[in-house]
């Protein structure tokens, strides 16, 4: 479930392709113009037979230059190169490991499909490796192709930056290239974002978790692989309110050192705010919504309220406590959530909200806009979506009538059946609700009868400020 995917996508890679794409995929990674670089199938095609190629390179161009080296007789020399170079080899066979135990994330018994391309030993398809190298893996072979083969495109600018935003519930990566034009909107050549939850009971104990702690430092890893495979020449990570929460956030911090050569940024809940704002608003003019503008980040463990007159520069903000997985952790005792449990959510939002509301003037702002999972997602399923597209949620407007429809329809479901939602990513199902809570209220509360939902949010806003956009 929770396949993301565009439709201009799916007519590119089709047009890539020269065929109907049989195996459900999501784009992984994009070329200087934004074209797909690399996508992600599922394991298995839409007859269920099992599709060992997790990691497919579809851009025509790069295909053609593995191809060359291909004829040129790289198979068969590096194949070679295994027999007689120890170090080598064994690196190979990690590359193969490792890549069979990620399909089997999603699919667990297809760790025996084999490794890169579903290869079971040695080396068989350059263009599996390649693609598996720029996803973010560890492979020797895919490395030294893209030694011999980039840059792919002779138009490939320099200045590449990619952010991580740390989040409770989730890590998310944008790697971008800069535009031709000064303040032009970047060329997005990755964005992905993975459930771990991070910040799981630090509410409770206030220290991370060991074990969400080592599976977001794996995300963590790959993330700053892919970022520096597409040739990023700075990664920032930043991260919110559960390290900052946190008394073992340096363990954390030691992992971005490690991986990102930067220094964590554990940004205050003003800079947040005001980061939030810049990229839900950048670019707004007057007639696609009235100011003052209100942006509610609606995230795991806190919900900022922003406010600002003009797009991209916030004027004040405020932080609440109230979070969908603090709420969802605290309050929710029932799967489906009881008429009970619901109260004690509404109760908390209120109260969150009497607070935000005794701080700052929100009352004036003339436009809603949601940035985060919970509101896109409702989003997507008020459109029926049958997958998640961004494009077809992207500053679109929500009714506060379909905030109530939809939060009615989840909160009579249980956790199982809203992750099996086709629009819902892995680990929301179970925090959605709150979130929708939230939502419903802040509209409520402040009279709002729709509300601009933005896919651009506090991720962008971290490389719009990294390329002095905003
Ligand atoms: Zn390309």
């Amino acid at each position: 479930m929770g396949t993301e995917l565009r439709s201009s996508d799916l007519v590119a890679v089709r047009g890539q392709l020269g065929r109907q794409p049989t195996v459900p995929f999501t784009i992984v990674a994009r070329c200087t113009g934004g074209h797909p670089l690399v996508i992600k199938n599922a394991p298995r095609d839409a007859d269920g037979a099992p599709f060992p190629t997790t990691y497919w390179l579809t851009c025509p161009t790069a295909v053609r230059a593995v191809a060359r080296l291909e004829a040129d007789g790289w198979i068969a020399r590096l194949n070679e190169r295994e027999g007689s170079d120890a170090s080598f080899a064994v690196q190979g066979e990690a590359a193969h490991a490792a890549y069979a135990v990620d399909r089997s994330h999603d699919k667990p018994d297809s760790r025996d499909w084999g490794g890169v391309g579903g290869t079971r030993r040695g080396i068989k398809c350059l263009h599996a490796h390649y693609a598996y190298h720029l996803a973010g893996g560890i492979d020797v072979v895919g490395a030294f192709v893209a030694e011999h083969v980039e840059p792919i495109h002779a138009a490939q600018r320099p200045g590449r930056v990619a952010a991580i935003d740390q989040g409770t519930n989730s890590i998310r990566l944008l790697v971008v290239e800069p535009s031709l034009e000064t303040a032009g909107d970047p060329t997005e050549l990755a964005r992905d974002m993975i459930i771990t939850r991070l910040g799981e009971g630090v509410d409770r104990t206030g220290l991370i978790d060991p074990g969400a702690l080592e599976r977001t430092v794996v995300v963590l890893e790959r993330y700053c692989r892919r970022a520096r495979a597409l040739a990023a020449e700075r990664i920032r990570v930043a991260a919110t309110s559960a390290i900052r929460d946190a008394s073992n956030g340096g363990d954390y911090a030691v992992a971005v050192r490690a991986n990102a050569g930067t220094e964590l940024e554990v940004i205050s809940g003003e800079r947040e705010a005001g980061l939030s704002f810049l990229g839900a608003t950048h670019g707004l003019t007057p007639d696609d919504a009235e100011a003052p503008y209100l942006v509610l980040d609606d995230g795991g463990g806190s919900t900022e309220f922003v406010i600002g007159r003009r797009p991209g520069r916030a004027d004040d903000a405020v932080s609440t406590q109230i979070g969908s997985v603090r709420l969802t952790e605290r309050l929710v005792r029932h799967d489906p959530p009881t008429t009970e449990d619901l109260a004690a959510l509404a109760r908390a939002t209120e109260n969150g909200l009497d607070d935000a509301q005794a701080r700052l003037p929100l009352i004036d702002a003339r436009t809603l806009i949601a940035v985060a999972g919970t509101a896109t997602t409702i989003r997507a399923i008020a459109l029926r979506l049958p997958r998640y597209d961004p494009d077809a949620i992207h500053r679109t407007t929500l009714s506060r009538n379909d905030v109530e429809r939809v939060l009615g329809m989840l909160s009579t479901m249980t956790t199982a059946e809203r992750a099996a939602l086709p629009v819902m990513a892995p680990g929301r199902g179970d925090v959605i609700v709150a979130g929708a809570v939230i939502l419903l209220h802040t509209m409520n509360r402040f009279g709002f009868d729709k509300v601009l939902v933005s896919e651009t949010d506090i991720l962008d806003g971290l490389v719009f400020e990294m390329l002095g956009i905003g």
